[in-house]
């Protein structure tokens, strides 16, 4: 659905996106995360058709950004960091504007604002004046416009950052139910927790260019390793570990406990757990020690101030 080769812009001398090669397919989530100007919000404008590329070039669904640019921008949506709303408008008639822009009919308008507003907990601030919404409300209503041409492809330029944390649920929500309905987003943000919970994929931008891409899930493991387990016994480990080092990497223990790798934790598990017990030692719990998205993007910045000092 979205498809990129050496997309790049610059400004003057400054490289903000530096050839980027994208592949997106149809109702996945991408999210886009990487330090403050790294060039997610330049990419993401070239993407929507409202920024040219100074080399490469971007399809979305199979038209060019360029040339049907036009085109593109009918079946995209774009919710943009600093939304520009005309704040002596009113949310209906602003929203019935932008409407008439993607040439919906009025009834197409009606309903589609009452839907949206509705659903963004607006309705009640329909007749307000913009100039009088709060910022958070003010980037629902920018996600309410993103949406109301019910487009094919959205670009979430970071969508819940103003919001309070009910509004935040209800936006990311929203967003899972557009990739149920097979829309494809883009979603650039700061919150990685947001990222882990709804993106099918994480592309890491640094200095203009995709650093890593890959699920959660591939990301930790081509990053920070294989996976880490922890043992705990009802008892010392004394005499254990032989039964253990054959099959796993022991990375470190205590007394009554130890942490551990394998690349396939799978099949070794259960025959680590059937020895113990064979041995009658008593197992209080075997999990996987969590690893959060942070570390996994922490070790890609901090390579950039290695790279940089
Ligand atoms: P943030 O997380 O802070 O939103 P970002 O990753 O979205 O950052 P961009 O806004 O794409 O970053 O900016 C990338 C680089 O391009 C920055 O160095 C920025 O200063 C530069 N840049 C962006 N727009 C322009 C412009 N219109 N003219 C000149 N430089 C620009």
């Amino acid at each position: 659905m979205i498809e990129t080769a050496n997309l790049s812009k610059h400004f003057g001398l400054i490289r903000a996106v530096d050839g980027i090669d994208l592949n997106v397919r149809e109702g996945e989530v991408l999210a886009l995360l990487g330090p403050n100007g790294a060039g997610k919000t330049t990419t993401v404008r070239m993407l929507a058709a409202i920024l040219r590329p100074t080399a490469g070039w971007a399809r979305i669904a199979g038209l060019d950004t360029v040339r049907e640019a036009r085109q593109v921008r009918r079946i995209v949506g774009l919710l943009t960091e600093a939304p520009g709303l005309y704040s002596r408008m009113r949310a209906l008639e602003y929203l019935d504007f932008f409407g008439q822009l993607h040439r919906l009919s009025p009834a197409q308008r009606t309903i589609r604002s009452e839907h949206l507003l509705r659903r963004f907990d607006l309705w009640d601030a329909r007749y307000q004046r913009l100039g009088e919404y709060s910022k958070g409300m003010r980037q629902k209503l920018a996600l309410v416009r993103a949406m109301l041409h019910d487009p094919l492809v959205l670009f979430l330029d970071e969508p819940t950052s103003a919001m309070d944390p009910y509004s935040a649920r209800q936006v990311r929500e929203a967003i899972l139910e557009l990739r149920r309905e097979k829309r494809t987003i883009i979603l650039c943000t700061h919150n990685l927790g947001e990222a882990e919970t709804l993106a099918d994929r994480i592309a890491i931008i640094r200095r203009g260019r995709i650093a890593a891409l890959g699920s959660v899930p591939e990301l930790k493991r081509r990053l920070l390793g294989d996976p880490l387990f922890e043992l705990r016994l009802g008892t010392s480990l004394d005499g254990l570990l032989p039964l253990l080092e054959d099959l796993v990497q022991l990375r470190e223990y205590g007394d009554n406990w130890v942490r551990y790798t394998t690349q396939t934790p799978e099949m070794v598990n259960p025959r680590l757990m059937q020895r113990l017990i064979e041995h009658g030692a008593p197992v209080i719990t075997l999990s996987e020690v969590p690893r959060n998205l942070e570390e996994v993007y922490l070790r890609i910045v901090n390579e950039v101030q290695s790279d940089a000092a």
